[in-house]
């Protein structure tokens, strides 16, 4: 089997009070699971099938894009929490984001509101544009900001199965709790590292 199923960073219940052990039960071991075991079945036999993640996502359609986008972008938002309530943006990074969105609290404001702003199943990005300036951006579904030629730092997962058993309809309730738990030194890492 090409892609596998990575291993939380953390312990089951570690994000508790905030994302329960029950949704990540069901959200890493159920949910993420279906994309990576269907990307797998989908690439067999395929011009994709010695291909990496960030290919597949720029070039494929269909069911193999959707699969291969969701296994990633999970990967993507999992390795970005990080246990706690004490994560802050702080030095360097900080003032990559006053100059980009003018504060902290503004860049979190703007956030909080794009993931209204979404109508459905779908992610909410902060990215790298190619100006290399950072941007807040919405996709649906599976939608992928690599395949605009952006650069992901990090992304919010706003379909309900991330969210409804903890927060049912208080989508504010979970974007700010999972506001808490960004690794800001991993999204600061991402920064630099695409600069
Ligand atoms: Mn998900």
């Amino acid at each position: 089997m090409k892609f596998e199923l990575p291993r939380l960073p953390f312990e089951i219940n570690a994000l508790e009070p905030y994302i329960s052990g029950k949704t990540l039960e069901y959200h890493h071991k159920k949910h993420y699971q279906v994309y990576v075991t269907n990307l797998n079945k989908l690439i067999k036999g395929t011009k994709f099938e010695d291909k990496d993640f960030e290919t597949i996502i720029k070039v494929a359609e269909g069911p193999l894009f959707n699969n291969a986008a969701l296994a990633w972008s999970h990967a993507f938002y999992f390795s970005a929490l990080k246990p706690g309530n004490n994560n802050i943006i702080k030095g360097p990074f900080l003032d990559a984001v006053k100059g980009c969105f003018g504060s902290a609290r503004f860049f979190k404001e703007t956030f909080a509101k794009s993931t209204l702003a979404l109508l459905g199943s779908g992610w909410v990005w902060l990215v790298l544009n190619s100006k290399g300036s950072m941007e807040i951006i919405n996709e649906n579904n599976a939608g992928n900001p690599l395949r605009r030629g952006l650069t992901p730092l990090l992304t919010c997962d706003m379909w309900e199965h991330a969210y409804y058993l903890d927060y049912q309809n208080r989508i504010s309730d979970y974007v700010e709790a999972y506001w808490k738990l960004i690794d800001w030194e991993l999204i600061e890492k991402r920064y630099n590292d695409a600069r």
